[in-house]
């Protein structure tokens, strides 16, 4: 089943439906879509009808979110008001709520018949995921928030079963380094509920900005809760002293704030953790009381810069007694058992230097500054505990030595959460590989700016907290994992929600669903209904999923060069043209590999009952007569920068600015020499060699270049000669360099291309080649 298809059939049906006066519809097995998949599942025949006439039991004062969230939902979008009693009355036409106190804490049971529906469950929790799969089972228009005629609100007979595989299935969402409203908080919030998660971390504390008001200690709000922006720059790119420029971006929650995003949140089943970072990421906190510094670095505002010089100085009292003034104030805002104190990506530089930091070392008998920082956390873990909450932080939280009861967020792989975890202290997974929604979900030229590495909706399906290896003992002590979403290139919601969507619905499913029903192709389409509902609600998702992708191989046998088209989701219906015309529903259908023989345009786009979807792969191959030739490396490749392997100069693929793409070879202080064999005699006119320059890592255009030819690979004649001088030059290029010559016949090529030789000898010249073409 496909999107649109869906999309249509959903329509079709509810409006021929609605011609009959009792709706039916048959339900098959492909009809049931919820994401995260339910632990057990069985469709029965016949279905379920709401009516004005049904009614709402509620027989446990726990499932009061869950009956009114259901009720609102009907009354919004059908305009019946359903009527809820709190005692069994009628047999018929009812949704029963039932406490089960056999059910696990976060289960629920689901059973749909003709006549009734009955949610079983132990909490508040339960109660509102078996209503979230009954959201999902109606049509999508029960998402709208106007009055939607002619939609027959039926759902199928069903059985469910169904419990969390993890407790912690959370999303950190980074308020600092851009601020985001309360009802934008709360938007994330729902988001988070449609998916049965059941975490909220909120960043409150970085460099860029302090987002909570303490009343103890205002200047942390109104100095450390702005910086300066600029429309055209990115964060990073930011001097936080750059003239011209006021601090206008930031933002700060009120205390009235945190305690209505916390009431949303509690309504919707979900605990809402605060960070607030210390030692380091604090230079909105030491902006506002430079005080609170080692005495080294001071500022009077937030910083915009990535740079990380905000440290707290812990050698002094006064320290501690701020920190702990500020939590007695945050402490009684959050019901959560967890505070999240940070700790990471500590520099310990500044303590090096402060001599009230090293008098503290000396005092405590501490080793150094790791276990500094150690003391630190375990001074907070104590002051926590005493209040009866439990210290949180990242995995740095390990360097020096661990707090007996903290609990780890292990985001520097998983490897520290593994540590803790055999150290018996409680871990959330949360690596950087899989659960940074920061990353780039798509090819860098297709998505918009982001932070860097490659997260795609697949890759993060594949996540899971559990390491292989781990003891059962050890296992238990892993309690989720979490998404985490920073946001140093994300100042819109529009812009969040295209991070957060769909990868959050993987993310979902791997902390929910058991392990052994993973399955990528099943999750693709249960994938196309939410994506239908995210489409209903406005939501911004990402559609880079969707991308065709190439891949571009010299077969092994005729050495041909042969384009392999693919996208994320298997199975999908991929279009192309060749000749640079626009890819269209009567489009060649992609089947299988083809070979490239003379220059071409790819165009494809996945189609869905012929609508393309998602953006357009454009790509380019150059023909020309030296593709898939042998080429014998006479001077020798750098070891880091090796490209594809031997057919890398001759395969038709450019490489990008980035000189890490992987498609470039490249040559350290030494010229570029190699043989390129074009096995039969060739009539040949001119060589080129595409050439990048990056003058600041050293990467420099060649000031030479020469061809030689020869019939038998000995004799060779200098076909031509390029000279060029050195130009300085601050930004990256790339440039082809070209050599014309009479037609000549010739077997073998020999292209040399000289380095940059510096005045000074100094050496640390590179020559970046990705491609030598022959015509
Ligand atoms: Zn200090």
């Amino acid at each position: 089943m496909t999107y649109f298809k869906y999309i249509l059939c959903a329509f079709l049906s509810i409006t021929l439906l609605s011609c009959n006066s009792k709706p039916t519809k048959v339900f098959v097995a492909e009809d049931i879509k919820i994401i995260p998949k339910p632990l057990f599942t069985e469709l029965k025949t016949g279905l379920f009808v709401f009516d004005k006439q049904t009614t709402i039991c509620q027989l446990d004062l726990e499932a009061k979110e869950a009956v009114s969230l259901l009720s609102r939902k009907f009354k919004l979008a059908s305009g019946m008001d359903l009527t809820v009693r709190i005692q069994e009355e009628n047999p018929t036409n009812t949704i029963v709520f039932i406490s089960d106190t056999s059910l696990v804490k976060e289960g629920y049971v689901l059973e749909i018949s003709a006549e009734n529906i009955r949610i079983k469950a132990h909490s508040k929790q339960g109660f509102l995921y078996g209503v979230q799969s009954v959201l999902q089972l109606l049509p999508v228009q029960i998402e709208s928030s106007e009055l939607v005629k002619n939609v027959d609100w039926i759902v199928p007979n069903i059985v469910i079963k169904d419990q969390p595989r993890f407790q912690w299935r959370g999303l950190m969402l980074d308020v600092s380094r851009h601020f985001f409203k309360v009802d934008e908080v709360k938007e994330v919030i729902d988001g988070l509920s449609k998916l049965k998660m059941n975490v909220l971390h909120l960043h409150l504390v970085d460099n860029q900005g302090w987002r909570i008001a303490i009343k103890k200690y205002p200047k942390l709000t109104s100095v450390g809760a702005f910086r300066i922006e600029s429309e055209n720059k990115q964060l990073r790119e930011i001097n936080g002293k750059e003239e011209g420029y006021t601090q206008t971006q930031g933002g700060f929650y009120s205390q009235e704030d945190i305690r209505e995003i916390v009431a949303y949140a509690t309504l919707k089943g979900i605990e809402v953790i605060p960070e607030i970072e210390l030692p380091a990421h604090v230079a909105s906190s030491v902006a506002a009381y430079p005080s609170l510094s080692c005495g080294i670095y001071s500022d009077e505002e937030p910083d915009a810069n990535w740079e990380n010089p905000g440290m707290y100085c812990v050698g002094k009292e006064s320290t501690f007694e701020f920190l702990e003034n500020v939590l007695l104030e945050i402490l009684p805002l959050f019901p959560s058992k967890y505070v999240h104190i940070g700790g990471d990506e500590a520099g310990k530089g500044t303590w090096k230097k402060c001599k009230e930091c090293q008098q503290r070392i000396k005092n405590e008998g501490l080793s150094g500054e790791d276990e500094l920082q150690s003391y630190v956390i375990k001074r907070m873990e104590k002051f926590l505990s005493s209040k009866g909450k439990k210290l949180m932080g990242w995995d740095e939280i390990l360097e020096g030595g661990l707090a007996k009861d903290a609990t780890v967020m292990s985001w520097r792989g998983v490897e520290g959460g593994w540590e803790a975890a055999k150290h018996g202290n409680d871990v959330v997974m949360t690596p950087g590989s899989h659960c940074y929604f920061d990353h780039y979900q798509g090819p860098k030229s297709e998505e918009p700016l982001a932070w860097g590495g490659f997260t795609t909706l697949s890759k993060v399906y594949e996540f899971d907290p559990i390491v292989a290896g781990m003891s059962p003992k050890e296992q238990a002590h892993v309690l989720g994992g979490q998404a985490n979403l920073w946001t140093e290139y994300i100042p819109t919601v529009s812009h969040m929600e295209y991070m957060l969507y769909p990868r959050l619905a993987a993310m979902s499913e791997t902390l929910w669903s058991p392990k052994a029903s993973r399955d990528w192709d099943d999750f693709s389409q249960r994938l196309m209904p939410l994506l239908n509902r995210y489409e209903f609600l406005g939501i911004n998702y990402a559609k880079s999923a969707f991308l065709v992708t190439y891949e571009a191989v010299i077969t092994s046998d005729k050495k041909e060069l042969e384009i392999s088209l693919q996208n994320e989701f298997s199975g999908t219906d991929i279009r192309y043209t060749l000749d640079g015309s626009p890819v269209t529903a009567t489009s060649a259908t992609y089947l299988s590999p083809f070979i490239i023989r003379e220059t071409n345009t790819v165009k494809a786009s996945v189609f869905e009952n012929d609508i393309p979807v998602g953006k357009l792969l454009e790509q380019s191959f150059v023909y020309h007569k030296a593709i898939g030739k042998s080429v014998s490396y006479i001077s020798e490749i750098n070891n880091s920068y090796k490209g594809t392997g031997v057919y890398n100069m001759v395969n038709s693929i450019r490489g990008s600015k980035n000189f890490h793409d992987g498609h470039w070879q490249a040559w350290l202080d030494m010229d570029m020499e190699l043989l390129i064999d074009l096995e039969v005699e060739t009539e040949v006119e001119n060589v080129i060699v595409g050439a990048m320059e990056n003058q600041i890592p050293g990467i420099y255009f060649p000031t030479g270049f020469k061809v030689l030819l020869s019939l038998d690979g000995t004799n060779f004649k200098e076909a031509g000669v390029l000279k060029r001088d050195f130009v300085k030059n601050e930004i990256p290029l790339l440039k082809d360099f070209k050599i014309e010559f009479t037609p000549t016949q010739a077997r073998y090529v020999k292209v040399v291309v000289e380095g940059y030789k510096k005045e000074k000898k100094t050496g640390g010249v590179f020559i970046f080649i990705d491609e030598v073409f022959i015509n």
